[in-house]
């Protein structure tokens, strides 16, 4: 057996093998903050900051702490940890009321963290904070038509604006495709609540500029408490476009434990994504099986009369008469995305303004066909991959499998290299939809076929023969 005193030479052997072989970034944010405290026989007890920083360890580092602590204290070794005695007024992220700690039965580790865990105390100047909830005060309820393709949608929104977290509803899950109003209306919930409940903390928030302000929080020493604590004082929080965090671990994970955090305190989640739960790829089980807790609500294509009830209101709101003829004629040709028949009305309230034209059909026909070839123009990752597959003659399955022949890999790279260029999906998605590649596998990728192109006249050519094939499609 050891000597007690012993535990920090103990930790620097463990530090030691873990610095090289995690990233300097990751060493320095979730190990130099912990503090060796005791060890007692076998067990290793460690300090960590917060209760989500044991959970960040667990569910990121633990295989390789137990390997490396089991080399040094033998195979029964075993960790505990202790989460910081916080002081009284400073900001803490705790475990909320109820909360299990996971434990990890393939481990023979045990925890002890609920010891030194405060009571969940009322943070001073809360009452007073001030959050801007990031909404957009048009998109309102009133300027939400209602229609057969959202009225569940709809429904299920307002029931929560009268009371947030209160509801069957929670969380909120908003799906469809692009352009059919989940913005709309997730903002249109956090708007009804603002009016309703003034001091409610709302907050709106994309994805993606989560996702930046997670890595810009892991970057600087205590910023990711603050990032945490910051969305754990949330009452009613809008995650919009949540199939962006596919492939995306990290954020991932910490969305997660917000999202328990809030749900577990009775806070109103609302998050929307371009897919139903059950097809979104690349996100985590237990974050999805969170998702489905709720109730899930598809915003789907408008039908022709909510497509007219829709014109007709965002006319009257930009202050345009239109004759029923132009409605019905937009309407009829523009029937999948609401997005589109609103900019059909702007062009034409532009054209009609600058040019001096009258609103008639025959400029609305002129109009809608320019946008209506233009949306077809957008070219998708599963298009690309056939492309590229049909000009070399390879199967479509090769170019997602894990095949690393030659002709196969460099096909599969100028997909990727595609995809990158002619559509808006991120880096974790294009990888996501080649045969679960990561985002660095892609850039890689993208990065080889730029060098080629520049190289090898041969390569350039056939690069730029798919490409003009799909853009000519
Ligand atoms: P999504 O987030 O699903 O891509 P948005 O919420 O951004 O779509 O909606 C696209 C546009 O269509 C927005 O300008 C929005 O105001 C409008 N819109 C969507 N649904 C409706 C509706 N039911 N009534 C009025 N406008 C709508
Ligand atoms: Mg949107």
């Amino acid at each position: 057996m050891r000597p007690i005193e012993n535990y920090q030479q103990v930790w620097n052997n463990c530090l030691h093998v873990i610095r090289d072989i995690i990233s300097p970034q990751s060493f320095k944010t979730w190990f130099d903050p912990i503090i060796p405290l005791q060890l007692k026989e076998n067990v290793l007890t460690i300090e960590v900051p917060t209760s989500f920083f044991y959970e960040y360890l667990e569910a990121n580092f633990i295989d390789l702490i137990s390997k490396v602590l089991r080399k040094e204290l033998g195979s029964n070794a075993q960790l505990e940890y202790s989460v910081r005695i916080v002081k009284e007024g400073s900001p803490v992220v705790y475990p909320p009321k109820g909360h299990v700690l996971p434990k990890n039965p393939s481990v023979p580790f045990s925890i002890d963290a609920g010891k030194n865990i405060p009571n969940p105390f009322v943070i001073p100047g809360l009452k007073q904070l001030q959050i801007d909830p990031q909404l957009n005060p048009e998109y309102s309820f009133s300027n939400f038509v209602e229609g057969d393709c959202n009225r569940l949608a709809r429904a299920a929104g307002l029931n929560i604006a009268e009371n947030p977290g209160r509801t069957a509803f929670n969380p909120l899950f908003l799906y469809g495709a692009s352009g059919l109003g989940k913005t709309h209306l997730a903002q249109a919930i956090g708007i009804a609540v603002k009016e309703k409940f003034p001091d409610k903390i709302v907050l709106y928030v994309n994805a993606n500029r989560f996702q930046t302000q997670f890595i810009d929080a892991q970057v600087v020493k205590n910023k990711l408490n603050d990032f945490l604590h910051f969305y754990q004082m949330i009452d009613v929080l809008i995650l919009d476009d949540v199939q962006e965090f596919a492939g995306k671990e990290g954020t991932q994970n910490a969305f997660f434990h917000i999202f328990n955090y809030l749900h577990q305190s009775g806070k109103q989640l609302i998050l929307t994504s371009d897919k139903a739960p059950v097809d979104l790829q690349g996100l985590e089980h237990r974050l999805l099986s969170r998702f489905k807790w709720g109730l899930p609500a598809e915003l789907q294509t408008p039908d022709y009369a909510t497509r007219i009830a829709i014109l007709k209101n965002k006319a009257y709101l930009d202050g345009m008469q239109l004759e029923d003829n132009v409605v019905e004629y937009i309407a009829d040709r523009i029937s999948t995305n609401i997005r589109e028949l609103e900019g059909a009305l702007r062009s034409l309230l532009a054209q009609a303004t600058f040019n001096k034209k009258a609103i008639t059909q025959d400029l609305a026909e002129e109009i809608t066909e320019k946008l209506v070839s233009t949306a077809q123009q957008e070219i998708s990752i599963s298009e690309i991959q056939k492309a590229v597959c049909t000009y070399f003659d390879i199967s479509s399955e090769s170019i997602i499998s894990k095949s690393r022949k030659r002709e196969i890999v460099q096909a599969r790279q100028i997909a990727m290299y595609l995809s990158r260029n002619l559509t808006k999906e991120s880096l974790a998605s294009i990888g996501i939809q080649i045969g679960g590649k990561d985002h660095a596998t892609v850039l890689h990728a993208y990065n080889t076929v730029c060098d080629l192109m520049e190289t090898d006249r041969h390569f350039k050519q056939y690069v730029n023969d798919i490409e003009k094939r799909l853009k000519a499609t």
